[in-house]
């Protein structure tokens, strides 16, 4: 498995880079991070929630590793088209315990890769739309949070603070590299890319 990073980790806020191949270090990064969700209960995660900065993605929207079928790898995603507005609460494994509501588009029509380099279409909505949008944020160094309205915010602020907090603590005491060292890695895997 790879450890998910918490905000305010830098590799949340860094832009991710579209991948131009599919090795088998990846491959094997995919099922790692498909252990990562699976154990942490979340129907998506997104590289650079473990600190990879690049264009993919994964889904289960059933959250459940029996359910095979239901995963998706996503790489290197575009939404096409946006379609109605609803608002719904969202929580993100990098912010753990932290659930708001978050305004999106009901219905996404997109396009991406799958790891056997295919190319697909499709128009989702209800979860799959949600997760979709929340996971293509993260390639973009985007965040639920940032997305909350007026009341949503003030009610997470309390909970930011302490994530932020406890990260400062983490890096004090040595447990976290600091932030340079963190963005110089995350450079260097772009660049591999
Ligand atoms: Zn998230």
């Amino acid at each position: 498995m790879l450890p998910i990073v918490l905000h305010p980790h830098p590799a949340l806020r860094f832009k991710a880079r579209p991948l131009t191949r599919v090795t088998d270090l990846l491959h094997l990064q995919v099922a790692q991070m498909f252990g990562s969700m699976y154990e942490a209960e979340g129907v998506g995660l997104a590289a650079p929630q473990v600190a990879l900065p690049y264009q993919l993605f994964i889904l289960n929207t059933s959250a459940d590793p029996d359910q095979k079928d239901l995963e998706k790898v996503v790489i290197n995603p575009e939404i096409l088209e946006k379609q109605g507005s609803v608002e719904g609460s969202e929580g993100c494994l990098s912010l753990p315990e932290l659930f708001q509501k978050v305004r999106r588009a009901k219905t996404v029509t997109v396009r991406y890769q799958t790891l056997t380099g295919e190319s697909v279409e499709e128009t989702l909505s209800g979860l799959a739309g949600k997760a979709f949008q929340h996971e293509y944020d993260h390639l973009h160094g985007i965040l639920f949070i940032d997305k909350l309205g007026t009341i949503g915010k003030i009610s997470a602020r309390g909970a930011i603070a302490a994530f932020e907090r406890e990260y400062a603590i983490a890096q004090k005491k040595g447990d976290l590299p600091s932030n340079s060292e963190l963005i110089a890695r995350l450079e260097e895997l772009a660049a591999q890319a």
